[in-house]
């Protein structure tokens, strides 16, 4: 069985708050510590937008300057029956 206390401290925050606005969570009043970083927490590591777009653009430039070298080398192709 869960206890009330397990449930605050794999869920709530003490960053973000009580998950179920229990005024009396023992994360947010600091009586428990929480075992997770609570959904809120995931998301904010993750990389911001514009780092992302940032990397993808990267990304491109990179596979465009591939292609383009692959072009040049690239000898026409023709199948061969033999
Ligand atoms: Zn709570
Ligand atoms: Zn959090």
């Amino acid at each position: 069985m869960i206890s009330p206390a397990n449930m605050h401290t794999s869920h709530c925050c003490v960053q973000h708050g009580c998950k179920y606005g229990d005024n009396n969570c023992p994360v947010t009043k600091l009586q428990a510590k929480q075992n997770h970083e609570c959904s809120q927490c995931c998301r904010q590591k993750e990389q911001p937008e514009h780092v992302r777009v940032k990397n993808l653009q990267k990304l491109l430039k990179r596979a465009h300057k591939k292609a383009n070298t692959l072009n040049r080398n690239a000898k026409p192709y023709y199948p061969t029956y033999h």
